[in-house]
């Protein structure tokens, strides 16, 4: 924890909490059927719920309030068995309710935790506050008519968890780690698709600053930033900013803001409210919410293996090291990925493999691991190739480059190309000799003490075999005649 910003008076501390709003995946929204599908034609999913008119009646969705539930045990968090509605009053032309269905004062999920892991490998446990189910609001559209805007309602009364830390962040690193963590197990959860540049998972970013020891100072609120890079660069841009106020005698105004990613600066949107400003008080058109807690369980049963349980098993079973074993982690589907290519082999050049030149040419070619450049079968039967000694790792990863290239199997590329290993003495002492003879003057220099050749003979004995000399076989054959003289 040595992130400081560095003003006149000395170093200041840097304090974050998120909010994080999470777009449950359901077929329908939280209080209406009107579906949720992304990207469909404007104002087709809207019900007369979601369009406010008077009179219609809200009816919970079942599968939202599962999603909600399903999420606070994946945070270790208590699950409130009874919890309620709120309406919180504001106006805004995307809300034709005039209110935002919410809970406020009993949210249905409590404290929880979400263990970080930072890149100087250590961890950290940052607090969960409280996860609540409400309502998203419209869309307005202000690029689609030059003088006009639009409002488009499919997405109005869709459920959204809204997932609250403690302030126990104190980095632009830990934020990230916190965002990225956090998405990865809502996806794994499969409670919310965790797109940021879609919208379905947005963060406000709290922040304030303070002398070491100090009690927490003012924050700001910088609100719906969409990336987690910008969440990263706004905590500096504002801690910076508020520096600047403490240390030239001003005094830091509770406000909310925007961040701004081409200035690198975050602006004033408005005054921060405070919850008595939403007049908060609860639906009378809703009933407390009351789960039983065989349903809780029977919902706790049927979870995945989350990130962090997997990463232990991957580390236990497989040998692998923690920091591998968590980038193989962060998706689903690379652990799984992972874990085919694994199955009965080298675990420990397997996720080498996976993490090393399959994620590169993944990368390079645009792919993704729901379409990969190679398959599971091809890379693990690559991998087999190398361990029973047809071709050394040199090759292999001349063969993969293939494979990405053409779609064909490993062993048929081998084949083709002739690029067996050679284990045959005769041949690897005839190269090795080749050799010798003509670098006289390197091993001469060699054996009055400059070791460091051996990898120069190494490399030209591998030359002279167009790479395919198996290598442990071609360093004894070298030692062997290098130590005659
Ligand atoms: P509100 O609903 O008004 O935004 P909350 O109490 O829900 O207020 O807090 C919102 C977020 O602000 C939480 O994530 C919390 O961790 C964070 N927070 C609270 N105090 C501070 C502070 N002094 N500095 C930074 N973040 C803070
Ligand atoms: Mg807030």
């Amino acid at each position: 924890m040595s992130y400081v910003i560095e003003g006149s008076s000395g170093p200041w501390e840097v304090v974050i909490g998120l909010e994080v709003h999470a777009q449950v995946i359901s077929q329908a929204k939280l209080f209406s059927g009107a579906a949720t599908e992304f990207g469909a034609p404007p104002n087709s999913q809207v019900s007369f719920v979601d369009a406010g008119f008077p009179g219609m009646l809200p009816v919970i969705n079942r599968a939202c309030v599962a999603q909600a539930v399903r999420t606070g045990l994946g945070l270790a968090a208590e699950i409130n068995l009874t919890s309620r509605f709120d309406r919180k009053n504001y106006f805004y032309a995307d809300l034709p309710q005039g209110y935002q269905i919410s809970q406020f004062a009993h949210p249905i999920v409590g404290k929880g935790v979400i263990t970080i892991a930072l890149a100087d490998g250590s961890t950290r446990e940052i607090g969960v506050t409280r996860l609540h189910l409400e309502q998203d609001a419209g869309k307005s559209l202000h690029d689609q008519h030059p003088s006009k805007s639009y409002i488009d309602l499919n997405r109005a009364g869709v459920a959204l968890m809204e997932i609250v830390s403690e302030p126990d962040l104190r980095t632009p690193e830990e934020a990230g780690a916190y965002l990225r963590k956090l998405r990865s197990i809502l996806r794994y959860l499969g409670t919310c698709d965790g797109n940021m540049e879609e919208g379905s998972m947005r963060a406000d970013v709290n922040v304030s600053v303070r002398k070491a020891g100090e009690a927490f100072r003012t924050r700001c609120e910088v609100k719906n930033v969409n990336s987690i890079r910008f969440v990263m660069q706004a905590i500096e841009a504002e801690a910076k900013r508020q520096v600047g106020i403490w240390e030239g005698g001003g005094i830091v105004e509770q406000e909310t803001r925007l961040y701004d990613p081409g200035r690198g600066e975050t602006r004033s949107m408005r005054s921060k409210e405070d919850a008595h400003d939403y007049r908060y008080f609860p639906d009378p058109d809703l009933l407390p919410l009351v789960l039983e807690q065989a349903w809780v369980d029977e919902l706790a049963a049927g979870l995945p293996e989350l990130p962090d349980a997997k990463q232990a098993r991957f580390i236990a079973e497989y040998a692998l090291p923690a920091y591998d074993a968590g980038v193989l982690v962060a998706e689903q589907a690379t652990a799984d990925f992972f874990e085919t290519v694994a199955r009965g082999r080298d675990a420990r050049l397997a996720a080498n493999w996976v993490t090393g030149d399959f994620f590169a040419a993944m990368n390079r070619t645009g792919r993704s691991i729901e379409n990969p450049p190679v398959s599971a079968a091809d890379l693990g039967a690559l991998i087999d190739l190398i361990s029973d000694n047809t071709i050394n790792g040199r090759i292999a990863k001349e063969v993969f480059e293939a494979m990405v290239e053409t779609g064909q199997p490993p062993g048929a590329i081998v084949e083709a190309k002739g690029l067996r290993q050679v284990t045959d003495a005769g041949a690897i002492d005839a190269a090795v000799a080749a050799v010798l003879a003509g670098n006289a003057d390197k091993v001469a220099e060699y054996r009055s003490g400059r070791d460091k050749l051996f990898g120069f003979f190494v490399g030209q004995v591998m030359k002279a075999m167009a790479g395919k000399g198996n290598p442990a076989l071609v360093n004894e054959a070298l030692k062997k005649a290098l130590a005659v003289g």
